[in-house]
């Protein structure tokens, strides 16, 4: 919860900075500091031993100036308001940032789906959609997966809010499964942004991928699938960990096999007996370090002793503002969760461009616009880090706010 609050407002903080470099008055900042629209669902659930259990669910909008809210809905015990806020903050800089005609949302349920059966997941997606139907749809505010969320319960969510409408409405989620409207490449979306923005960031440093040594913290829907393409491009993945704790083997792992045992979930080290901790991994000798998992994990505690050269945040805020000034000041190139991890919302807007047109894309087609959309996000956001000379999470912000700002003001807003 504290850790929530303090991502939050160093959010804030950031936002601040961004706009002010941006020569905007400090009222933009008020519209922008906060969502300006939160609302909170009790949703009862009847579970599968008679009891009726009600859980805590949230919807955050941000900023609806440049266009309908856009982003994920996570289920985790650890859901909190704060939380929910600042990732709907970063939706809107990552839409701002890879220029998709969205503003930020984000949505979120207090429970652990993991000790829950299908049918409990089921009653409580859908109770979501009920709960939250009033503020969401095609138009104002499209939801999409997140942590421990996938296509089948966006099918669920579907249906629910189809059945409320009493019309046919794959434009009201993404990340569906392909015979409802889903679209290519979306599952994998996430972690070939990931793999794009490493690819750029690799030719600003000189490094090779062929060889190179990546460390990949997460082994969920982004951890895995990019430990899969970068083991494809030849790199040699020498670590890898769940929530459990970590695998090394400075040889390189054998990726096909831990994904062939891996559960839904990404846990996969409990298969094993020589594992190193979460910790140890992030401190391991690599070229490139993937945080793929959760947030607040290189801190100003552990800053100073992560050997990589180029850090991707795949996951949500995994590195504190405090430890992106040390690493910036070690020369070491970070790339932001703000635009390392806009792969899947990228794919997610053609997700729903298609619904809107009733005509599907081929996997080329979806990987070669998502390919052209990152690489101009990631050179767009190094020149203003190198123009501006500020690091690349402050520069990332820049880019990410610009248009949002210059909405409302022509919205008339501020
Ligand atoms: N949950 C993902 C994110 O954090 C995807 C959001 C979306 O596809 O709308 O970016």
């Amino acid at each position: 919860m504290g850790e929530n609050l303090n991502l939050f407002t160093s959010t804030q903080h950031v936002i601040n900075d961004a706009l002010g470099k941006l020569g905007y008055n400090e009222e933009m900042f008020e519209l922008l500091k906060e969502p300006i629209r939160m609302l909170t669902v009790r949703i009862p659930v009847r579970m599968d031993d008679g009891s009726i259990k009600v859980f805590t669910g949230y919807r955050a909008q941000h900023n609806d100036a440049v266009g309908p809210t856009k982003g994920g809905v996570r289920f985790h015990p650890e859901v909190d308001e704060e939380e929910v806020k600042a990732l709907s903050m970063w939706m809107s800089l990552k839409c701002g940032i890879v220029d998709l005609p969205y503003g930020g949302g984000k949505g979120g349920i207090i429970c652990d789906p993991r000790t829950m059966s299908f049918t409990e997941l089921e009653k409580l997606s859908r109770g979501y959609v009920r709960a939250i139907s009033q503020i969401v749809g095609p138009t104002k505010d499209i939801p999409a997966p997140d942590v421990y969320t996938n296509s089948q319960i966006m099918a669920w969510m579907m249906d629910e809010y189809s059945r409320l409408r009493e019309n046919d409405s794959p434009g009201f989620i993404t990340g569906k499964p392909l015979v409802l409207g889903g679209s290519q490449g979306r599952e994998k979306a996430t972690a070939q942004g990931v793999t794009i923005c490493i690819e750029e960031a690799a030719k600003k440093k000189g490094i090779d991928i062929k060889g190179a040594r990546v460390v990949v913290q997460g082994f969920g829907n982004a951890g895995s699938f990019l430990a899969k393409f970068m083991h494809d491009a030849g790199a040699k993945v020498i670590a890898i960990s769940d929530a459990h704790g970590a695998l090394h083997d400075p040889k390189g792992l054998d990726i096909d096999y831990l994904l062939d045992r891996r559960d839904s979930f990404g846990t996969v080290t409990t298969l094993f007996d020589n594992i190193i901790s979460n910790q140890e991994l992030l401190e391991l000798d690599c070229d490139i370090l993937v945080p793929a998992a959760i947030s607040n994990q290189i801190t100003e505690n552990n800053a100073d002793k992560i050997k990589a050269s180029i850090v991707v945040e795949a996951a949500n805020g995994p590195t504190t503002f405090e430890a992106t000034r040390i690493l910036s000041e070690r020369d070491i190139l970070l790339v932001p969760d703000v635009l390392a991890s806009a792969g899947g919302v990228t794919v997610s807007y053609f997700e729903w461009v298609q619904n809107n047109q009733g005509y599907y894309w081929t996997e080329e087609e979806v990987n070669e616009k998502l390919h052209s959309k990152i690489v101009d996000a990631f050179n767009n956001v190094y020149e203003t880090s190198m123009n501006r000379r500020v690091n690349m999470r402050l520069a990332a912000y820049m880019v990410g706010a610009r248009k949002m700002a210059e909405a409302s003001r022509f919205r008339g807003w501020v």
